[in-house]
């Protein structure tokens, strides 16, 4: 906000750079408060009902639950929380086995069809394990999810590229001494320096 207020003597050069770029689109910056301001990061946000239903094979997923023993034994299991009910699919005639015991019916998902469903989910934004099981807990359920989607998003290829978790400081190095003239060539770069001829920088 008060880039433009200032004293342009203070500037550095890479400022002016910056603040001779931004003033092509406008100099009236102003402040508007996180609550109000909804669309900052409108583009990040995953809308749920954006979330659509047709990545999965849901007759492939009904039918590969009545083969499921961990289902079975699942069902059979009277100290689980669980509760286990037929509903209609989706998007196909067939029922899907699903847990109702959080109010929305969650369908018990097969080991083949896991990963799948994990990167769905969690390749929209790349969240973290907490978000990712959250998105996902919320609409399917199978046995120790908690820990699959922890492993999982923890080995995401793309995750590791792009967060940063932790910064590191390197150690000053030392360099054996080398014997012979320009083995090594060492540049530093120092600045800004108060501007000589234009430039800054040495
Ligand atoms: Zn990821």
């Amino acid at each position: 906000m008060y880039a433009f207020m200032q004293n342009p003597d203070k500037c550095s050069p890479r400022q002016w750079r910056h603040l001779d770029f931004i003033s092509q689109f406008s100099t009236d910056v102003r402040h508007i408060n996180g609550t109000r301001n909804a669309v900052a990061d409108a583009l990040s946000r995953i809308e749920v009902n954006q979330i659509s239903n047709s990545f999965l094979d849901f007759e492939a997923l009904s039918k590969a639950q009545l083969e499921d023993n961990e289902l079975q034994s699942f069902q059979n299991d009277e100290k689980s929380s669980l509760v286990f009910k037929r509903v209609p699919s989706p998007v196909s005639a067939t029922e899907l086995i699903c847990d109702t015991s959080t109010g929305s019916p969650r369908p018990f998902v097969p080991h083949n069809f896991r990963r799948t469903i994990f990167e769905h989910f969690h390749n929209l934004a790349h969240p973290g394990v907490a978000a990712s099981f959250q998105l996902i807990a919320s609409r399917y359920v199978w046995p120790n999810m908690r820990k699959t989607v922890k492993d999982w998003v923890q080995n995401c290829i793309a995750c590791q590229r792009s967060k940063v978790h932790r910064h590191t400081k390197t150690p000053l190095g030392t360099f054996a001494l080398p014997d012979a003239r320009f083995l090594h060539i060492h540049v530093d770069l120092i600045g800004p320096l108060p501007s000589s001829e234009g430039k800054s920088f040495c």
